[in-house]
């Protein structure tokens, strides 16, 4: 899982002393430039788990104590666990029994007034029915964050997952499709969510170079 490349780049990173997100520049805007233009999502923020990029998802989509988010009982523990995270409380949908994925059909029953978000997760590499959940979600305007811990590469009517609702949450943690050792991702092509997100995850060296609208 690890080749001579991989370990060539860490050295010369290493060296170079390079080794942060947080001074701008480097192997890390590297990176981040790179998986934006594979993934189609305008904003990348790198992190250093999917656990944290979903927290981070979730507190820039405005999840807070009490809210609610629509998710899948069939998953990682790590979907869930950053809802329990913002102190919101997790809402089971059910999952199409062909799929293993939410059933978008189960979706509107759940959804209530404290509902900020609708967090869907392709397990097992398939891409979850996406396009009648955002549409729900938009209706009721509520966010859709996209667990893509399993799905690096995945694509759903020829786009990528992580740019198919609001945000989405990419690992690179071990046993996952594409390996980094631990780290993760955060996908997004809003702005004022990728804004949201750094204000919740990042260095404030990031926090002061990159946002544009501090109101
Ligand atoms: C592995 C996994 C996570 C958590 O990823 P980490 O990078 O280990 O935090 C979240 N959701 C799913 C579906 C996963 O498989």
């Amino acid at each position: 899982i690890v080749g001579e490349e991989e370990i060539q780049k860490v050295v010369e990173t290493m060296r170079k002393g390079d080794i942060t997100a947080a001074g701008g520049g480097g192997v890390m805007q590297e990176w981040e430039e790179a998986f934006a233009k594979y993934s189609g999502a305008k904003y990348v923020i790198s992190t250093n788990s999917c656990c944290a990029a979903l927290h981070m998802s979730l507190g820039a989509c405005g999840v807070g104590p009490g809210d609610e988010v629509v998710t899948t009982p069939y998953t990682w523990g790590q979907t869930v666990a950053p809802i329990m995270q913002q102190n919101a409380i997790p809402v089971f949908a059910d999952i199409d029994p062909k799929t293993y994925t939410l059933d978008p059909n189960k979706i509107e029953e759940k959804i209530r007034p404290q509902t900020k978000a609708i967090l869907v997760c392709h397990i097992y590499g398939h891409p979850v029915d996406v396009d009648p959940i955002v549409k729900i979600a938009e209706s009721y305007d509520v966010k859709v964050i996209e667990d893509c811990a399993q799905a690096i590469g995945a694509s759903y009517k020829g786009r990528k997952v992580g740019t198919l609702g609001h945000m989405g949450a990419f690992s690179i943690g071990d046993g996952k499709n594409m390996v980094g050792g631990e780290g993760g991702m955060v996908t997004t092509n809003s702005e004022e969510l990728y804004e949201r997100a750094l204000l919740v995850g990042m260095h404030p060296a990031r926090t002061w170079r990159e946002i544009k609208n501090p109101k």
